[in-house]
């Protein structure tokens, strides 16, 4: 059993102010795999004051310094990778090849996209020709509160920490409770790459505890915030008192609209990308919806993968998928299940209880529902579970108008091997990202949502200028 009860505060392991010991449960197993404690007032005072006190040699450090600083942490990532994937796996219940192959490798991928848009970056810009002596100052916002979720651990860390570190920001990170070992892991990298003391600082803790106190702590002059909308909503509130900057990464429940014409593996892609890391991605595309004509081929297509989606063991190698991350998001699941069934969806395959065979662990059936119509509960609600709706659509028309009726706008994707139609799709749907035929994202393109899943943009320059302030100048004298 791991016991890691201290925060990181100043370049040192500290222990906290007032003990508060705090469970990590294995979600594999259900039990204590770890024992952190939870911060309180004094603690996220301590690593605000140390991180106030680092910025402004830290913004004044040349940039090319703190890329080395940060090449320095890619290199210490290199270093331990497996590491990182077996805490991922503990702590959050990725099975070891998603953790290895998926997971951890977030944090090499992202940082490489940071440096590349850091290189060449303006720090002092022309207006425009229109008007010579004005330039655009692009400026670090201060001491920065990130506070991250357990599902993607080191995606969110690396997509929030790098770029503020860049930007030359300081930082306090408070990573979620449910997985808090990867980003203790980090904080060891950040501290073995030589970054100055105060620059980093990581207090563990709960929403209602730190959260709240780096939300609304007047030395912190910005949140960035990834999780659900429920406590997006809290921060922004808390937040309001002091003006600071916050900005959001939220929940999503992505349409997947699949035209008659899309490639033969169209469905299967979006059966597996919806299952994908046991259905726990904000991005996930839960609302299959299929053209009429290929509807009953589809939802045919969709139970035969899911049914092959085979549930297992953190700790084996293979491409199962593994347990929730907790009892909360099983009940929850459970129930959202048992909604669909009593409003009316067609259960194709899965349902509630455990997968057979299993009798510890908070693993899910893989589930799939048919026949579902706009304005039920498993349509609207984030489930966050590996539970795909499947609906029907007339048109083009009908299914922008299905995919767009939603609270939430983070990404969505569209299948059909006709371009026109593509691109048309792609500039109609109401989202801040669409994914089209499998492919994925470039590295650098900017990560966020619209409506409610939050108006955050993170990754590549866009990641960046999230934390700097542009500072609006005339007279400037001429070089
Ligand atoms: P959560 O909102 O419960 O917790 C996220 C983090 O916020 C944790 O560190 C938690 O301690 C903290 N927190 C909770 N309440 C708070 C409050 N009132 N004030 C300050 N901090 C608070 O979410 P979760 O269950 O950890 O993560 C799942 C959610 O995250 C899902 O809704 C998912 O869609 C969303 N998510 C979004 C993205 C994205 O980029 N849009 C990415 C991953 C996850």
């Amino acid at each position: 059993m791991i016991t890691q009860t201290e925060f990181y505060i100043n370049g040192a392991w500290v222990a906290p102010a007032t003990p508060h010991d705090h469970p990590v449960i294995n979600p594999a197993t259900e039990e204590v795999c770890a024992t952190i404690s939870l911060g309180g007032q004094a603690d996220t005072d301590a690593a605000v004051a140390a991180a106030k006190a680092a910025f402004p040699s830290w913004a004044a450090t040349d940039p090319g310094k703190r890329a080395e600083h940060v090449k320095a942490i890619l290199a210490q990532y290199h270093a331990r990778a497996e590491e990182m994937a077996q805490a991922i796996s503990l702590e959050m219940g990725a099975p070891i090849d998603l953790a290895r192959n998926s997971q951890a490798p977030c944090l090499p991928w992202h940082t490489d996209g940071f440096l590349a848009a850091f290189e060449g970056f303006e720090w002092v810009r022309p207006l425009g020709d229109h008007a010579p002596n004005d330039r655009i100052a692009m400026e670090p916002i201060g001491v920065v509160g990130l506070i991250t979720p357990w599902n993607w651990p080191m995606n969110q860390v690396t997509l929030k920490v790098i770029p503020a570190l860049l930007a030359g920001c300081t930082i306090v990170l408070k990573p979620s409770e449910e997985a808090p070992l990867s980003s203790m892991l980090f904080a060891e990298f950040v501290h073995d790459a030589g970054v100055p003391a105060g620059v980093f600082n990581l207090v563990n803790g709960d929403g209602l505890g730190v959260g709240t106190q780096l939300s609304a702590h007047e030395d912190v002059e910005m949140i960035s915030f990834t999780g659900s909308t429920r406590a997006g909503k809290a921060i922004s509130k808390t937040a309001a008192e002091t003006l600071k900057r916050v900005t959001l990464e939220l929940g999503g429940k992505g349409a997947n609209v699949i035209f008659a014409d899309a490639d033969p593996k169209a469905v299967k892609r979006g059966v597996l990308h919806c299952m994908q890391n046991t259905g726990q991605s904000c991005n996930a595309p839960t609302r299959m919806m299929v053209e009429q004509s290929y509807y009953d081929e589809a939802v045919a297509l969709a139970c035969e993968v899911a049914e092959n989606v085979t549930v297992g063991p953190t700790d084996q190698e293979g491409r199962h998928i593994g347990p929730v991350v907790n009892k909360t998001q099983w009940d929850k699941i459970q129930g959202l299940i048992e909604t669909g069934i009593a409003e009316g969806a067609r259960l194709v395959t899965g349902g509630t209880g455990l997968p057979e065979g299993v009798n510890r662990g908070y693993y899910v059936r893989p589930t799939v529902f048919a026949d579902v119509t706009p304005g039920m509960t498993i349509e609207r609600e984030e489930i966050f579970g590996p539970v795909l709706s499947i609906m029907p659509f007339e048109d083009e028309a009908h299914a922008i108008a299905m995919a767009n009726d939603t609270l939430y706008g983070l990404t969505n994707y569209v299948q059909t091997q006709d371009g026109g139609r593509r691109n048309r799709m792609a500039l109609a749907l109401k989202s801040g990202m669409v994914e089209m035929n499998g492919e994925g994202r470039g590295q650098g393109s900017p990560f966020g949502g619209v409506k409610q899943s939050g108006r955050a943009r993170e990754g590549g320059a866009w990641g960046i200028e999230e934390f700097l302030e542009a500072k609006a100048i005339s007279g400037w004298a001429a070089e």
